[in-house]
């Protein structure tokens, strides 16, 4: 289990931990991905089930703190999409499957929560994220919870997209915003992780770099390879640059050509660029050269990709697709 505050979030853990009592009984975490909400979260769940936190955080080397590095804290309960490793022959299924929280997981999380803590005045953590990834179902079902409360358990919950979330649910919450990095943070912060061209990450990230390292993809290395494919326009080898694409996986891919198409964009309104602010120079010629309402529908037409984003058939043949779209933007 991950214990790891980010410095922009050390005044909201000390805080939150100080609270003690008085903390609301569930907590939502919400904002944009990758800026660490999931390990704030997991970071307090530790510090609040260790048997002797020092200043909130948990001390690693206690009972509690070994159960929950194996995975096996009987007070604590994590639960996020399920795999489906069932074997199912419904490829289509097994991919709805994951992208869920399903009504079963918390039904079983009733069942749970029926029984006694491990440790008579013991705390009970359930972490549950994302938020936004529960069926009406489950959320009806987990709404129960929150509004009659077991005694002593914290509910900490994560959402990347509140919006998405029913309004009983957000009325049962206490809303916690997490803290961005500000640029110097980031920066700083990536360079202490070793990061090579850490500004380049920061911007391409659009700073919320914290999933970047998750990845073993060198991503950096990988733009090379894409860049000069993009800046060729109409004359984009889309044969070539399908494998390079889909290194990313599905999802990825489709962020990196929507974080494009923006920065073209930008260019177009002589705006300076979010992503790709090093390739401001090289990306003029091609954006005075772009069909704007061309590019309002591939716009559109990658937002509606991306629902489907997850489907692993075809996926060549997708991304062949949308290049083809791409290159037409500049005919
Ligand atoms: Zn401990």
């Amino acid at each position: 289990m991950i214990k790891k505050l980010y410095p922009w979030q050390d005044l909201l853990f000390s805080q939150w931990m100080q609270a003690g009592n008085s903390r609301h009984h569930a907590l939502l975490f919400h904002g944009k991905a990758g800026i660490g909400k999931l390990d704030f979260a997991r970071t307090m769940a530790a510090g609040l089930l260790c048997l002797q936190p020092q200043n909130g955080m948990a001390c690693g080397e206690c009972e509690s703190c070994h159960w929950l590095s194996e995975g096996a804290h009987p007070d604590f309960r994590e639960i996020t999409p399920e795999d489906d490793d069932s074997g199912s022959e419904s490829s289509k299924k097994k991919t709805r499957k994951r992208q869920q929280i399903l009504i079963d997981q918390i039904r079983a999380l009733h069942d749970y929560l029926a029984l006694s803590t491990h440790r008579v005045d013991g705390i009970r953590v359930v972490l549950i994220h994302p938020l936004e990834a529960m069926n009406v179902a489950a959320s009806n079902a987990l709404l129960k919870l929150l509004e009659e409360p077991p005694q002593r358990t914290q509910f900490l919950l994560v959402s990347h997209q509140r919006q998405a979330l029913l309004p009983t649910i957000l009325s049962r919450c206490m809303q916690v915003e997490m803290p961005v990095p500000s640029m110097e943070q980031g920066l700083q912060w990536l360079q202490s992780q070793s990061v090579a061209h850490a500004e380049w990450v920061w911007h391409y990230s659009g700073g919320a770099p914290t999933t970047v390292l998750q990845d073993e993809l060198d991503l950096h290395g990988w733009y090379q390879q894409f860049r000069p494919q993009l800046l060729r326009g109409a004359e984009m080898d889309v044969v070539a640059v399908v494998p390079v694409l889909i290194k990313l996986g599905m999802e990825q891919a489709i962020q990196a050509l929507q974080k494009w198409l923006l920065d073209v964009w930008l260019s177009c309104n002589q705006q300076p660029l979010r992503y790709h602010p090093g390739d401001a120079g090289p990306m003029q010629p091609l954006a005075s050269g772009v069909n704007l309402s061309r590019l309002l529908a591939f716009q559109q037409q990658l937002n509606r990709f991306k629902m489907t984003a997850q489907h692993p058939l075809n996926q060549e043949l997708q991304l062949e697709q949308l290049l083809l779209q791409y290159k037409k933007m500049f005919g």
